[in-house]
């Protein structure tokens, strides 16, 4: 614990404080509960950071990557290509909203917004038209941390500090349909693309958006002619219920941005699906024009594919997303009954398997959700604030006892930080 105090720095260490108290180093893990080095047993309640599908040390995950460790370990894909990239692809293309044919891989959900937004903006460019520049966010929209991902985000505490390195996106509020006809209508000849995350805000707390927006947001993009870029990195994978939140609304996008659960928590692997249109759009005759540049060194990594396969092949061979639908209704019915009476929590907001507990009279010098967190910590599981408000996302493999477990360690420590 010293020496990880000495030579690492952490994401985000100032903002959530973790110096007061040194993080549990974690040994081992197995299934929805991490060990740290002391032998002390957590209940993984956030899923890693929201990534872990079908638990820690899946063995049909183990096997695949120890199978492909066998064959080649990394090799590139900057004119080579490999088995498990191609059949990854297939299995995305399958799965995906339709029309989404194209798989572009990258290396972190960040990083597959940025490619998105440079797809968008470059297709635009090339059609010979008056280029399209701009870009439509939402209020409070979280797509990542590199400059284009924070560009087209909304929330000030991440962008404040970076302004003016970042290009200027037209942002409009979450929900609020009218709002972006209203920009559209005014902007829409210069816009590339509206970006969303589908129903549910994440890192923004956890905010959920009303039922027919994202198909009205669709439907706007389509009457005002502008590409519409979806972030399922958060949702996609079975978080919401069903394998991507689009799903719920039969929308299909123009770019769908997936990262975190792809892998099953696993390895860093990406992916921005395109549809054909915008792949053909970077073929013809102008070749050097036409290139997209953008290919990172460990893009479409094989043992992160093989990783991928091997958790898209449980949610059949598990029925992980039947299963997962009566641990939903459990997780809403345990929240109602232990955490929704605390004085202290205003708000549970509950979307699938991604929940935000907001806390009352929140006070950033108290910074209550971090001391929820520790409190969490020493019943036996982590859990993470964002802000005022704790985040639940367990991985969706998890027992319904130990999610019910989950749920009394965080009512538990809310009770005692807010006491
Ligand atoms: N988009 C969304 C919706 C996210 O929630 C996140 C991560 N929380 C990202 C993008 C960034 O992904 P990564 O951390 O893998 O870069």
């Amino acid at each position: 614990a010293a020496l990880d105090r000495e030579v690492l720095w952490h994401p985000f260490t100032q903002q959530l404080g973790w110096s007061e108290e040194a993080a549990p180093i974690i040994a081992r893990a197995e299934g929805a509960t991490l060990f740290d080095t002391d032998g002390n047993a957590y209940i993984d309640g956030v899923s890693s950071l929201w990534c872990n599908v079908h638990g820690h040390r899946h063995p049909a995950i183990d096997a695949a990557i120890r199978a492909q460790l066998d064959r080649v370990a990394h090799t590139t894909m900057l004119g080579l290509s490999h088995p498990p990239a191609i059949e990854l692809a297939r299995r995305l293309r399958d799965l995906a909203p339709a029309g989404l044919t194209r798989v572009f891989y990258s290396d972190s959900g960040s990083t597959a917004v940025e490619i998105a937004v440079k797809m968008a903006f470059q297709w635009w460019a090339q059609r010979g038209e008056p280029a399209r520049t701009r870009f439509v966010c939402l209020e409070n929209a979280y797509h990542g941390d590199t400059l284009g991902s924070v560009s087209v985000g909304g929330i000030d505490l991440f962008h404040s500090r970076y302004r003016p390195l970042l290009f200027d996106a037209l942002r409009v509020a979450a929900g609020d349909a009218e709002a972006l006809e209203r920009t559209l209508a005014r902007h829409g000849a210069e816009v590339a693309a509206v970006i969303v995350e589908p129903l549910v805000q994440g890192a923004a707390g956890m905010l959920l958006q009303p039922p027919g927006y994202l198909r009205a947001v669709r439907e706007l993009c389509d009457r005002h002619g502008v590409l519409l870029i979806c972030d399922e990195v958060a949702t996609g994978f079975g978080r919401t219920g069903r394998m991507f939140a689009c799903e719920h609304e039969q929308v299909s996008p123009d770019l769908m941005c997936v990262a975190k659960g792809l892998t099953g928590g696993y390895l860093p692997l990406a992916a921005t699906l395109a549809t054909e249109a915008i792949h053909d759009g970077f073929l013809g005759a102008h070749a050097d024009y036409r290139t997209f540049f953008h290919g990172h060194t460990y893009t479409g990594n094989p043992l992160a594919c093989a990783a991928a396969l091997a958790t898209l092949e449980l949610f059949d061979s598990e029925r992980t997303l039947e299963m997962l639908q009566p641990k939903i209704v459990l997780l809403e019915r345990e929240l109602a009954a232990r955490v929704a009476p605390l004085e202290a929590v205003a708000e549970i907001r509950q979307r699938g398997f991604m929940v935000g507990i907001e806390l009352a009279g929140f006070d950033p010098a108290l910074r209550t959700g971090h001391r929820v967190t520790l409190a969490a910590r020493r019943r036996g599981a982590i859990v993470r604030p964002l802000g005022d408000v704790v985040v639940l996302m367990p991985p969706l493999s998890i027992a319904p006892e130990q999610l019910r477990r989950l749920v009394e360690i965080t009512a538990g420590a809310i009770a005692q930080a807010t006491a």
